[in-house]
């Protein structure tokens, strides 16, 4: 059976979104992007938007009780529950790693496979500037692409030890150097 629980570690610019959207649609189950639901919630200049707005225009990480509640509820509405789901970019910090332990039990749910894109700081930093370009992000401007890196660095790069030692979930690897269809490949294979 295919699995169809996953989480997408990795660090902002080594192409979570893009593959983590791709490898919903192929495994058709929801894709769930924290980042995006925040940058709606902040457009719509939401209660939640409106909590977030300044953390993430300097880069740094929503407080993780704003994220746990916005988990907490989309991890039980119907799509999820019944096909599954990819989670891109959540857990980023150990407390919501810890969460996610406890709240999957809850709500009878499991976890299936954690993948860790890789990518070298060096060319990040080219990809995000790059992004910033075309998407006019507020978050990609150059302080902020470099606070965006040394958060990750600090508060979620652990989690890679930590899906390694202290959780029942499996952690794989996978090198996002590579052209797109090649890491789609991989990405399909391994949750076949
Ligand atoms: P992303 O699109 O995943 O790069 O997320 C954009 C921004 O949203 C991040 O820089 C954070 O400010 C915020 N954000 C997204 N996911 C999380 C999370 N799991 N924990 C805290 N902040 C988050």
């Amino acid at each position: 059976m295919s699995k169809n629980r996953l989480i997408f570690l990795g660090p902002p610019g080594a192409g979570k979104g893009t593959q983590a959207k791709i490898l919903a649609e192929h495994l058709n189950i929801p894709h769930i992007s924290t980042g995006e639901i925040l940058r709606k919630a902040k457009q719509e200049g939401t209660p939640v938007g409106l909590q977030a707005k300044a953390y993430m225009d300097r880069g740094d990480l929503v407080p993780d009780s704003v994220l746990q509640a916005l988990v907490r509820e989309r991890l039980q509405q119907n799509d999820a529950q019944t096909q599954g789901w990819i989670l891109d970019g959540f857990p980023r910090t150990l407390g919501q790693a810890n969460f996610l332990e406890t709240l999957l039990p809850e709500i009878k749910q499991t976890c299936d496979l954690a993948i860790n894109i890789t990518v070298a700081d060096e060319i990040l930093v080219g990809r995000l500037a790059k992004r910033a370009e075309l998407e006019g992000r507020s978050d990609d401007t150059e302080e902020v692409i470099r606070n965006r890196l040394i958060v990750y660095s600090q508060e979620t790069a652990p989690l890679i030890d930590f899906y390694q030692k202290s959780s029942s979930t499996p952690l794989v690897t996978v090198d996002g150097d590579r052209v797109l269809e090649v890491i789609t490949a991989e990405l399909k294979e391994l949750t076949t």
